[in-house]
Formats: structure tokens, C-alpha cells, sequence
């Protein structure tokens, strides 16, 4: 099975429960109507199911190839007709500002259709991800001029955008940038170097490619504080909009990977090409965390992405595969697998964990549409100290939970799981780079420890498990659940994040971070889990798949299986260092 139904209903159960409601009382969105939005993903939800899956498998298969003689890179046909419906459907640009020809909508509505988008095929869906960094880093510090010239393009599709950072020397340290831009005396500047693993840096979906390229102007301090962000058109754009000349930049390479085959991920070298400043000289990490925690966000929910079409080929397979006779079977013969309690267990987990990974992601677009859109600035600030914290939990908790639920797939299947057939094998290889890319989940757990949990003493992790623990007190107060037992681990999970963040906030640095990926699985099980009681607040209070009593038995599944677990974490985030001496690998 290797087809996509957009599970609408659950998105929708989610964006209510991570409150979508504070977002729409925003003045910013007076004028959406909650049955608009539910339409728009619903119409989008059919588009991801119809056009974009069917080219998912396609794409893998033909890759991207680079015509070393042209320069020119070509992915499936499949995949670059379902890219052209998506433009030509009016779908690119939900929530961009409607001056510019954008749709307007919350990000949170966005990021639902982006959900539905990279489940039907995630490698197509990073380029109107990265195009959307891109759209969102001018709207907010690119000049009257750029938006005026940039953004129509953008916003509608017609052209997309890429994000260029890395070089084989400059990876999580970005310092390490030598690619560098020299001013001319008409104010624009010449750009020349070669960057590495740019993602869809090259290709012909669209008449023109925007770069943005981290890059050291000349006399600049060493190290990340040198550096600018530019802006770099692959054909030259005139004021009239008319994009025909070329600049100075060509596809060197595009790179054999394990997945996200149609994704083309490119060597980029730029030789003299006209370049534009982004923002301020010097400001180029400022510009580049504007693009980049937008898209932390985004990759975060590639791994519930990739999670929700696995579970879905899962379930359909356990239905139609038969094995043995399981207990308590009423048909004679062989029963379908999915009566085996561990076959059932492991779809049930599955599920689970999507509901978990959605409250997660969807929490945090909640939170950024408020600290972006609400009028008091001191609401802004507090919604943005969450956005803070919850970013790096979403992106890694939920890219390694995407690479575990989709091997959790492939073991549904056994050994057809394994071949290329199923196409199952195709959502683990896929889902593998999430982990790596925009910051490794390595970094998250970093940046999680010491900027969002160190610096202000833990106050912002206790104020959201404060939230978190009135939610499960409400909860408990529902009556005939049976929850008690869930309830207990999930408190118990978020009293030892409380205790273990202390540990980490006393500790010696190294100490610190020799604890941090741990402490991030723990942090990220025990917030997720706890915000499923949201979703067992606002649960309609009976039906099969979203009324309470499922959600509660995903719940508490949930509970037994990882929030049971959390508390034992402390000991390998509070182990400090020792033991991780060079001496131990001898
Ligand atoms: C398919 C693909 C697409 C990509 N797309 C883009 C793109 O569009 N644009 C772009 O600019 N880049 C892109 N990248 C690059 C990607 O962001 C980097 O690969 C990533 O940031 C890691 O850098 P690195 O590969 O140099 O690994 P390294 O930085 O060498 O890391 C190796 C290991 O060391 C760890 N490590 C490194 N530094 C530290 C530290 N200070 N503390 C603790 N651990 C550390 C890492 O966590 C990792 O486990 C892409 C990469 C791939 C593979």
C-alpha cells in the first residue's frame, strides 16, 4: 500500500487542542473563519492525497541527475508536473503576506498543509520549505526593494528559494565560512566560493532560484560574527520582473544519498555573481537563525510526517497480510496480523506517538503565531521565550521518533517491509536526514541545555511543566477514564525533567552537555506526552478515532511504554563526564 489519505480530521483535533482559538482571537486573523481554514485543508488534503503522493515513489526511483555538460538537474516528470499543479492550484504561499500575493493564514494553518505535503513526498516538499524561509527572512529584515522585487516571484511559486550555508569545512560550525563577498561601487556585490549540500540548489521547476547565501565580506572578524547574509538570483532580475540573464552560479555535483531521492542536493560554486546584502553587514547569523528556526519547525515535522504515511501503510498491510491463528481468534484458519497483540501493540505505538509528535509541533506554530501577531508586547515575548524552548524539543524528539516509528513500519511488515516494493522501506530512508540537517539533533540538545535551560536558570522549562501539570490535573478530574495510572507516570515524567534540569543548571559545562541528548529525549518524551491531555480535554466524548475513549487508550499507551521510561533517564543525563574519557574507546 502505498497511497495517502490526508488525515484532516486529526490535524484539525490537534491545531484545537494546542490552541488554535488564542491564535484566531489574534486582530491580525479577525477575518478567518474557522470553517474557511478547515476547507482549505481539507482541498489541500485531497491535492497531497491525488497529486502529490502518486509522484513520491516516481521520484525516489528517478533521483536527481545532473547533466555535467548543461549544468541542468531533472528530477522525475511525475515529480515536476505535481510541483507545477501545486503552483498553478494557488497553494504556494498560504502564509505569506497577502501584499506580496500571499495567502495570510496563521502559521499554524500553514504548517498543518505542510504536514499533509511532506507525507505525500517529503524530498519535493523541502523545496517550498526552504522557499518559505527565504520569504519569510525578506519579509522581515529584506528592504522595500527586495520585497518589492523578490517576494511576488516567491510567494506564488514561480520561483523558489534555497538556503546556503554549509561548506565541507563550515557544517555545525558555521565560523568556518570562507565563501566571500566583495562590494562594488554601485552597491552590490561579487560573491565567489563553493558551497555543499544545498537542497534543491539546482533545478528546473521554476524560472529562477533565489540563493541565500551566508558569506564573509572582506576585513571581517573571523569566526561566525563576520558574517553577512546575501541574497543571489540565479537569472538576473531586472526592475521589470523579467529574469533572463544568468548569473554567476552552476550545480557542480548533486550528491547519491540514502533518501529523499528526488531532493537534489547540490554543489553550488559561485564565481563573481552579483550578489545582494541581506539585513546589515555582520548580521548574517541573525538573518540566518530568522530562516533556520522556521525551519528547525519544519523538519521537525517531517519526522510526524513521514511517521503519519508509514503508520498508514502499516495498518493497511496488517489488515490484509494473514499469519497464524491469533489468541482467542473466531474465524478458522490463518488471522489477519493485525489480532496479534504484537502486531496491534506496535501499530497502537505508533499512533500514539503521532498524536504526541502533533501536539508538539502544533503547540509550538501556536506559540510562534503569537509571538509574531499578538498586540502586547509582553505577550509577544513570552510566547517567543516558548518558541524558544520548544523548537529544538520539536525538531530532534520528532526526527528521531520519525526514524524509529518508520523502522516500527517496516517490522509491521517483516520482510516485505524490507524490499523496495512495499515502499515502506522508502519512508525510513527518507526520514533518516531530518536528524542530520538544519542543525543536528547533536546540536538541538546543545542549544536546548545551554541557551534555553542554563541561561535563565530553568524558569522557562518549569513554567511550561507548570502549564503542563494544570492540564493533567484537569484531566484527572474527568470522570470514567480510568487514567489514574497514565496520569501518575506522566507527573512523575515531568517531576524528574524539573529535577534533572536543576542538576543540569548547577553542573560544570562539560558535565552539562555530556548529558544534554539525554536530557533532550527526556524533556521531549515527558512535554509531549503531557500535551496529550490537551487533546483528551478537547476530544469529543465518544466516536472511534477522535473521541475520548481512543484517545485515552493512545494516552496511556503512551504512558506505559515512554513516559514510564523518562525517569530513569536522570541517571545518564546527571552521569556527567566521566566514563567518557578517550581512554574508554581504547
Ligand atoms: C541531504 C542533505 C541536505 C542538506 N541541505 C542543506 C541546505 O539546504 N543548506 C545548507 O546550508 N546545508 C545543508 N545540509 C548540510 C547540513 O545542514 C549539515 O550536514 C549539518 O548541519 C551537519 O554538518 P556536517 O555534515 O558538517 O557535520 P559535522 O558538523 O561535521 O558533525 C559531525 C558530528 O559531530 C557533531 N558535532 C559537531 N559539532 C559539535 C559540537 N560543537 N558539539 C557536539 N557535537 C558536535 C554533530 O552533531 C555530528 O554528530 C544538508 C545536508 C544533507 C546531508
Amino acid at each position: 500500500v502505498t497511497g495517502y489519505r490526508a488525515p484532516v480530521a486529526s490535524i484539525w483535533a490537534a491545531l484545537d487542542a494546542a490552541g488554535l482559538a488564542e491564535v484566531l482571537a489574534l486582530p491580525h486573523f479577525a477575518q478567518q473563519d474557522p470553517e474557511d481554514l478547515v476547507a482549505v485543508l481539507e482541498g489541500f488534503g485531497a491535492f497531497a492525497a491525488e497529486v502529490l503522493a502518486p509522484s513520491d515513489g516516481p521520484g525516489d526511483r528517478h533521483g536527481a541527475v545532473l547533466d555535467p555538460v548543461t549544468g541542468r538537474v531533472s528530477v522525475a516528470p511525475e515529480v515536476s508536473d505535481a510541483f507545477a499543479k501545486w503552483v498553478a492550484g494557488g497553494w504556494a504561499g498560504l502564509g505569506a503576506d497577502p501584499e506580496h500575493g500571499g495567502g495570510g493564514l496563521p502559521r499554524t494553518i500553514a504548517l498543518a498543509a505542510e504536514e499533509m505535503f511532506a507525507s505525500a513526498n517529503m524530498a519535493l516538499s523541502l523545496n517550498p520549505m526552504l522557499t518559505q524561509g527565504g520569504i519569510h527572512l525578506l519579509e522581515t529584515v529584506g528592504s522595500p526593494e527586495q520585497r518589492a522585487r523578490y517576494l511576488p516571484g516567491l510567494v506564488s511559486g514561480r520561483w523558489t528559494g534555497t538556503m546556503v550555508l554549509t561548506e565541507p569545512q563550515a557544517g555545525s560550525d558555521l565560523g568556518g565560512v570562507t565563501t566571500t563577498a566583495v562590494p562594488g561601487p554601485d552597491g552590490s556585490w561579487s560573491l565567489s566560493g563553493q558551497k555543499i549540500f544545498i537542497t534543491w540548489g539546482e533545478h528546473e521547476l521554476a524560472e529562477n532560484i533565489v540563493h541565500f547565501v551566508l558569506a564573509r565580506t572582506p576585513d571581517a572578524p573571523r569566526g561566525s560574527r563576520g558574517l553577512s547574509l546575501f541574497l543571489v538570483p540565479k537569472h538576473l532580475v531586472e526592475p521589470g520582473g523579467d529574469a533572463p540573464e544568468r548569473n554567476g552560479v552552476r550545480c557542480i555535483g548533486v550528491e547519491h544519498k540514502l533518501g529523499i531521492h528526488s531532493s537534489p542536493t547540490c554543489t553550488l560554486a559561485f564565481d563573481r555573481a552579483r550578489a545582494e546584502l541581506v539585513g546589515e553587514v555582520g548580521g548574517g547569523m541573525a538573518c540566518m537563525f530568522l530562516m533556520m528556526n522556521a525551519a528547525r519547525l519544519s523538519v521537525g515535522l517531517e519526522g510526524l510526517a513521514v511517521t503519519e504515511r508509514a503508520f498508514q501503510q502499516a495498518h493497511a498491510y496488517a489488515y490484509e497480510r494473514t499469519q497464524g491463528r491469533a489468541p482467542g481468534a473466531s474465524s478458522e484458519g490463518m488471522t489477519p496480523i493485525v489480532e496479534h497483540p504484537d502486531v496491534a501493540r506496535m501499530l497502537v505505538s505508533m499512533r500514539s506517538s503521532i498524536d504526541a509528535m502533533r501536539m508538539l509541533v502544533y503547540s509550538t506554530a501556536v506559540a510562534t503565531d503569537l509571538a509574531r501577531h499578538h498586540p502586547d508586547a509582553d505577550a509577544r515575548r513570552a510566547a517567543q521565550t516558548r518558541v524558544d524552548l520548544l523548537t529544538p524539543l520539536t525538531k530532534a524528539w520528532c526526527t528521531d521518533e520519525g526514524t524509529r516509528q518508520a523502522s516500527v513500519a517496516i517490522q509491521v511488515h517483516g520482510g516485505m517491509g524490507y524490499v523496495e516494493e512495499t515502499g515502506v522501506a522508502q519512508r525510513l530512508r527518507d526520514a533518516r536526514i531530518a536528524q542530520i540537517y538544519e542543525g543536528t539533533n547533536g546540536i538541538q540538545a546543545i542549544d536546548l541545555v545551554s541557551r534555553k535551560v542554563r541561561r535563565d536558570g530553568g524558569a522557562a522549562l518549569r513554567s511550561l511543566i507548570a502549564d503542563l501539570e494544570a492540564s493533567l490535573a484537569d484531566v484527572a478530574r474527568l470522570d470514567g477514564l480510568g487514567l489514574a495510572g497514565p496520569l501518575g507516570l506522566a507527573s512523575d515524567a515531568l517531576a524528574a525533567v524539573v529535577d534533572a534540569a536543576a542538576w543540569l543548571v548547577a553542573a560544570d559545562e562539560r558535565d552539562a552537555l555530556s548529558g544534554a541528548t539525554p536530557f533532550l529525549e527526556m524533556a521531549a518524551t515527558a512535554v509531549a506526552g503531557a500535551l496529550m491531555a490537551q487533546l483528551l480535554l478537547r476530544a469529543r466524548t465518544s466516536g472511534s478515532d477522535g473521541g475520548r475513549p481512543a484517545v485515552a487508550a493512545r494516552f496511556s499507551r503512551f504512558a506505559i511504554e515512554r513516559l514510564a521510561l523518562v525517569p530513569a533517564l536522570r541517571h545518564a543525563v546527571c552521569a556527567g563526564h566521566s566514563g567518557l574519557e578517550r581512554g574508554s574507546l581504547g
